[in-house]
Formats: structure tokens, C-alpha cells, sequence
């Protein structure tokens, strides 16, 4: 093959990063590839979605920066793929695609009252404080002045982080890169009550020990196990044989000993407990929960006992879901591409060229870490398709460069450094490590500088 193989990796999140990185870390075949996102700033969930104040994780974004200035390299920010270029274009330009765009979509509850004002999606409220230039920036501000009690319905790691977020206190909180005016709307919030609320026991919940931990460290706040924070049953008897279980058990166990924390503010932990309404006329006045017990496999059944926890908004936590892109298989009932090792099937039978990595391959789960042996997983199926030459003569790419195509709105790796120092530089004026630049318009002027 006389040419590079042309590789383009749609979404810059961490999979798309580690795809890009696999990609040109090989001597077998020469490959050029094009980091696609339709944001002008790269790294998705890694911006978007990991607190602010989990600074050491966040701090992962310089190792992903890394592959930025690697030979072959580049990065075409400000691109959304099936608005300004469709798949089916791409694929006149390059030898293989992998798609690489993740799953940042919420799940519904399905329940009534669901729509109150007042009822919102956590992904919405993360997007808010982490300032994507999709919320605006006082879509949150009157709800935070309005609530005083919330509930949050889900017992994950994103659950804890809206939790924590909501409990700090001003300057547990002002240091970090969010925007100005989260930090302002977080700093006047009413709130002073966050009921998490989750439908199995402390040994099912799915948050890690050291996040979980956090909830009890808070300045200003104390944490109360409200209900169903025993353990006794055969499933979590069972499950606390695995040490992060146990760990998790230990810790809320301790907060249930505790009885004179005289910290002002509370978070209240409600186990086995399965959200069935929301009430309210226009707005939320309650959630109804139905009491639940653990049948042998861990799972929630209803017991028909239900009871209202007062409360004036809802976050719901409940998970993310991946969507479908025009012109690629879609599996409607998992929210994924189907695949096999990363290589997109149709009706069992590969698409010849395209890929899939990260949480649109396999499902909102795992850490950072997993979308690396994920996307090197991929890669190899690529590399190993690739060594065929029939592979470069099967799809016919354009000679042509895609550059033509999207014209000049694209943010490049020159362009996001820019937005990274016009950050640095707002975060110094502040005394920070940096400010995130929250509107798409003060993103493409920091770019072009
Ligand atoms: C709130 C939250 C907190 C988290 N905290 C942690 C944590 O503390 N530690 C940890 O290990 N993991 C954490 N995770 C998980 C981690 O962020 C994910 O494992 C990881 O980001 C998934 O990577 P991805 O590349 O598949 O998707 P993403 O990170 O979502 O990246 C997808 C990229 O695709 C782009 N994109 C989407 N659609 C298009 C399109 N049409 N055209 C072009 N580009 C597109 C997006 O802009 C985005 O940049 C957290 C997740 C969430 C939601």
C-alpha cells in the first residue's frame, strides 16, 4: 500500500482518544487519523461529565492530550457527524471508520409526574455545572434558589457526584474549573436536603467506596441512613463476599451508628425503596416510594408498602443511554451498535470499514480505563481487517481530503490549545487552575484566537 491507511474516529472521549492512540502506536501498518467531534473542545466525558472537584481524574485529559501531538494525528473539532457531515460522506474519505461517540443521553424513570417542573435529568444538571455550551447558563440558577429538598434517584457514582455538588459548601467548591455562574447559582442554592434514593441495600448499590466515602466528609453536611440499610438477607449476605461490597456495607453501617452529627445540612439515604410517582400539581411537591424486598438473586420486589418523602425537585440518576446514528445498525434494546470485538454487524454479518469503541460498543459501564483495552480490542480487529489489500480496494476512498468538505468552522488541536490557555488565563485572573469556557461562541473565538 503505497498511501496511509485513512482512519477517521468519530467522538474525542476517552475511547476515541485511546483508538487514535492504539492506532498510530504499531509499525505493521502506516495509518493518518482524523479525531472527529462536534464539540470544539475535546476528551467528552472527561470534560463533560467527571466532576470538577475529582481533580487527579480529571487530570487524565493531559495523558489523552498527549495523542494530539502525535505523528498522523489530528483533531477536527466543532463537527457533529450526521448534521454537518453525514457518515455516508465520511466514508467516501477514509478506509475505515470507528465510531467513538458514547452514550450521554438519560434514561426515563417511566413513572407518572415524571415531567413536573421541578423533575430533571441528571445528565442535564452535570452538563449544566461541568458548563457544556448546550445548557444555558442559568437553566439550573432558579432551581437551586426555588429547592430546598431534592431527591436523587439512583445509587451509581453520578448519583453521589449531583449529590456532593449540591452538598458542599461554597468554598468546598469555588476553587474548581467549573463556570462562574454555576458557582455563583451553587453558592445562593436553598438546598439543605438530599434524599438519595435507591430500589435494592447498601450491597447493591454500584457506587465506589472512596466516592461514597466523600458524602461524609462534607463540611457542612451530614449523612442519615433513612431506611433499608440492612443487610441481613441472603443476597447481600452473598454479595458482601466480594471486599468492595464489604467496604461499601462498613461505610454506610457507620453512618447508621453515628448519632451526634451536628452538621446542619443532610443527605439521607433511603435503600429499598422503588420510586412509583412523582406528585405535584404543576410543579414537584413529593415522591412516592413503594417499599421493596430483596428476593435471592438481589433483585427488587415490590411489596405494595409505599410512603411520600417530601421533597420540591427530583434528579434522576438512573443510567445513560447511547443513540443511533443515521446509517449505522442500531441495537434498540441495549442503546449500542452491535458488534463483535468492536468490528459493526448488521444482521450478524460485518459492515466492511466500520468500527465501534467505548460506551456506544458496550454500555455505560466501567471507568476510563475500560474504554482503553476496549479500544485496543477494536483496533486490532481494524489492524487485522487492514493487512487484507482487498480492505483498501472494497471502499474507494476519495482522494480527495475531508478538509474541503467541512470548511473552515473546524477546531483543530492549534485551535483547542488556544481554548485551553484562554482558560488557564480566566482561571488565574481567579486565582485557579483554570475556568471553563462555557458558551460555544467564547469557545470558537478562544480558538481562533
Ligand atoms: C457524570 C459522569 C461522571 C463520570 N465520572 C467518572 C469518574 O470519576 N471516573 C471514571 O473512571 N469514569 C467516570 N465516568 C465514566 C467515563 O466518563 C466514561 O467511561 C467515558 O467517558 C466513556 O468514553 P467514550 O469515549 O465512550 O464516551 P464520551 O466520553 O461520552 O465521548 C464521546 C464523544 O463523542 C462526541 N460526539 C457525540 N456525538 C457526536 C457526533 N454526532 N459527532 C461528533 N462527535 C460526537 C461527544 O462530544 C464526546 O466528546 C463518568 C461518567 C459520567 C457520565
Amino acid at each position: 500500500m503505497e498511501r496511509a491507511l485513512r482512519v477517521a474516529v468519530v467522538g474525542s472521549g476517552p475511547s476515541g482518544m485511546y483508538a487514535a492512540d492504539a492506532l498510530t502506536s504499531q509499525d505493521d501498518i502506516e495509518v493518518s487519523v482524523d479525531v472527529i467531534d462536534k464539540l470544539p473542545s475535546p476528551f467528552g466525558l472527561v470534560r463533560y461529565g467527571v466532576a470538577p472537584d475529582h481533580v487527579s481524574i480529571r487530570s487524565v485529559r493531559d495523558t489523552l492530550d498527549k495523542v494530539l501531538d502525535k505523528p498522523g494525528v489530528r483533531f477536527l473539532g466543532n463537527v457533529d457527524v450526521g448534521t454537518d457531515v453525514t457518515l455516508g460522506q465520511l466514508r467516501t474519505f477514509y478506509d475505515a471508520i470507528i465510531l467513538t461517540y458514547g452514550a450521554s443521553r438519560d434514561r426515563a424513570l417511566g413513572i407518572p409526574g415524571e415531567d413536573l417542573a421541578g423533575s430533571i435529568a441528571a445528565t442535564d444538571f452535570v452538563n449544566w455545572y461541568t458548563g457544556h455550551p448546550d445548557m444555558a447558563p442559568d437553566a439550573f440558577t432558579g432551581f437551586l434558589r426555588e429547592t430546598t429538598s431534592v431527591a436523587v434517584i439512583g445509587v451509581g457514582n453520578v448519583a453521589v457526584d449531583v449529590t456532593r455538588v449540591l452538598s458542599k459548601t461554597p468554598g468546598e467548591i469555588d476553587w474548581t474549573d467549573m463556570p462562574q455562574h454555576v458557582l455563583e447559582a451553587l453558592a445562593s442554592s436553598s438546598v439543605t436536603d438530599v434524599h438519595i434514593v435507591g430500589r435494592r441495600g447498601p450491597a447493591q448499590a454500584t457506587w465506589t467506596t472512596k466516592e461514597l466515602r466523600e458524602l461524609g466528609e462534607l463540611e457542612q453536611t451530614q449523612v442519615i441512613v433513612a431506611e433499608g440499610g440492612d443487610v441481613g438477607d441472603p443476597a447481600s449476605q452473598a454479595a458482601a463476599a466480594d471486599k468492595a461490597v464489604a467496604r461499601n456495607i462498613a461505610v454506610v453501617a457507620d453512618w447508621e451508628s453515628r448519632s451526634d452529627d451536628e452538621r446542619p445540612r443532610r443527605i439521607h439515604l433511603h435503600f429499598r425503596c422503588r420510586p412509583v410517582e412523582i406528585i405535584g400539581d404543576t410543579r414537584v411537591e413529593g415522591l412516592v416510594v413503594e417499599r421493596t424486598e430483596l428476593d435471592e438473586q438481589g433483585g427488587a420486589q415490590g411489596t405494595g408498602d409505599t410512603h411520600a418523602i417530601a421533597v420540591d425537585a427530583v434528579i434522576r440518576s438512573v443510567g445513560y443511554r447511547g443513540m443511533a446514528l443515521e446509517g449505522v445498525p442500531f441495537d434498540e434494546r441495549r442503546n449500542v451498535i452491535p458488534n463483535v470485538d468492536g468490528r459493526v454487524v448488521s444482521n450478524d454479518v460485518p459492515v466492511p470499514g466500520l468500527y465501534v469503541a467505548g460506551w456506544i460498543k458496550r454500555g455505560p459501564t466501567g471507568i476510563i480505563g475500560t474504554n482503553k483495552k476496549d479500544a485496543v480490542q477494536t483496533v486490532a480487529c481494524l489492524l487485522e481487517d487492514a493487512a487484507s489489500p482487498a480492505f483498501f480496494t472494497a471502499l474507494h476512498p476519495d482522494e480527495a481530503s475531508v478538509d474541503a468538505a467541512l470548511g473552515d468552522a473546524v477546531v483543530d488541536a492549534e485551535g483547542w490549545r488556544r481554548i485551553d490557555q484562554a482558560e488557564r488565563s480566566l482561571g488565574a485572573e481567579r486565582g485557579r487552575d483554570r475556568t471553563t469556557l462555557w458558551s460555544r461562541d467564547d469557545l470558537l473565538s478562544a480558538a481562533r484566537g
